[in-house]
């Protein structure tokens, strides 16, 4: 039998379709990148906010067209959106047979009557073969008061050390340099089955795996990053001084609106100590505009502070009303025109400052990781860059080029996501 599979969302619904694909490769299915070949489709959804979930029913709706023209004679909906919705979707959507949440997916197999023992094969990748997201934990257990992740993932479950330095081992046996740790909140990892967070252990014993190249960690959260997270992360020979930490917001009275640990204080000494012990880390975050009560006078503080603690690469939302979450009950709502102003002035400046941050780094001599090749020019990422997320680096192709290689540049022009650079 034939298996096509949408996968939509995060990084870490990512890593869930590739452990579905496990699963059911060992059931005996076969997978097929066109969905008219494919007798059954599984579509692994998003339900985070509300342009993820029109996504996720879009996907849903096309993938039941083949149903119609094609051999497709099973529509599967799996993922956050199933978890969140599932009895209304049972109504809405008749075109889906079987509807499976984020918990069940070992049941997949036997549901789509093909029975098979558990653990026999692990997680088919979806990323390129040279690159894998090793997911540290599910879940969430920090309750932001404008997000639904924990009510559909629940409280954190940290993956055990053990597993994870065992999946890593695997993953650079076949082949993986680039290993990228994904969890909602990777600096609280083991916070729930060790007392207290571990990710500092953690890291030293990945950063002595043989055969990996870069290892980074995305989606820290600012109480539990403190200074040895900083030197551990710029101090191994794998692990990228890179630190991805969504702040949200950076007004006092905002962030305690949002239920978020670590104020602005904190945030900012974290940062003082990246500027004068680690200058050459590469900063990310993500910022949320229009937060219910937000006013003029704390988004321009926002501003200025992104101004101050210039970030290489931000990402940012307006605030988007969640049912079932404490922040959709709140007063002073923002209307959705000032959201986008305020969105739209925070990326524009955001573009000016990443210009010149980029422009600051030419004429650095870094590696490059191929990604992909045309005719005249090779494609990758430097450690600044992380992979899915920030943009890309451009060189001259070169005979000796290759997908999956690191190769020694130059960097020669910036622009405010890309750069180009030329081969040593
Ligand atoms: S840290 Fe906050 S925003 Fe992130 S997943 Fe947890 S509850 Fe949601």
């Amino acid at each position: 039998m034939n298996i096509g599979v949408v996968s939509l969302g995060c990084a870490k619904n990512l890593v869930d379709t590739e452990n579905m694909l496990g699963l059911l490769y060992g059931a005996g299915f076969k997978f097929v990148s066109d969905p008219y070949d494919a007798d059954i489709l599984i579509v692994n959804t998003c339900g985070f906010i509300l342009p993820a979930k029109q996504e996720s029913i879009n996907a849903i709706l096309e993938m039941a067209e083949y149903k119609k023209h094609g051999r497709c004679k099973t529509l599967v909906a799996t993922g956050c959106l199933i978890e969140r919705y599932r009895e209304e979707l049972k109504k809405e959507l008749p075109e889906v047979d079987i509807f499976i949440g984020v918990h069940e997916y070992d049941k997949l197999p036997a549901l789509l009557n093909s029975p098979v023992q558990k653990d026999c094969l692990p997680r088919l990748l979806l990323t390129p073969p040279y690159r894998a997201y090793l997911r540290i934990g599910d879940g969430c257990s920090n309750r932001c008061t404008y997000c639904a992740i924990p009510l559909i993932r629940k409280g954190l479950k940290s993956v055990p050390e053990k597993d994870l330095i065992d999946e890593a081992k695997r993953l650079a046996d076949l082949g993986v340099t680039e290993l990228t740790l994904i969890a909602q909140d990777t600096s609280g990892y083991g916070r729930d089955i060790y007392g207290k967070p571990r990710l500092i252990p953690l890291l030293k014993e990945l950063d002595r795996i043989s055969g990996l190249h870069w290892i980074r960690v995305l989606y820290t959260y600012p109480d539990t990053v403190n200074y040895e997270l900083l030197d551990t992360l710029s101090g191994g020979d794998k692990l990228v001084p890179y630190l991805d930490m969504p702040l949200q917001h950076i007004n006092d009275d905002i962030l305690r609106a949002m239920n978020r640990r670590g104020d602005k204080r904190h945030i900012c000494s974290v940062l003082d100590y990246i500027r004068t012990h680690y200058p050459n880390f590469t900063l990310r975050t993500t910022m949320m505009v229009g937060f219910p009560s937000e006013t003029e006078a704390q988004f321009a503080e926002l501003m200025q502070f992104l101004r101050d603690y210039p970030f290489d690469r931000v990402g940012c939302f307006a605030y988007s009303i969640e049912e079932n979450t404490a922040a959709a009950d709140m007063e002073n709502q923002i209307p959705d025109k000032v959201k986008q102003e305020r969105l739209d002035a925070l990326m524009r400046q955001q573009q000016t400052i990443s210009l010149a941050l980029n422009q600051g780094r030419i004429g650095e001599e870094c590696e490059l990781l191929i990604e992909s090749m045309d005719e005249n020019f090779s494609y990758g990422r430097t450690m600044r860059f992380a992979p899915d997320a920030d943009g890309q680096v451009l060189v001259p192709r070169r005979a000796f080029h290759g997908t999956g290689c690191y190769i020694p540049i130059r960097l020669t022009e910036a622009d405010c996501y890309d750069m180009r650079g030329e081969s040593l």
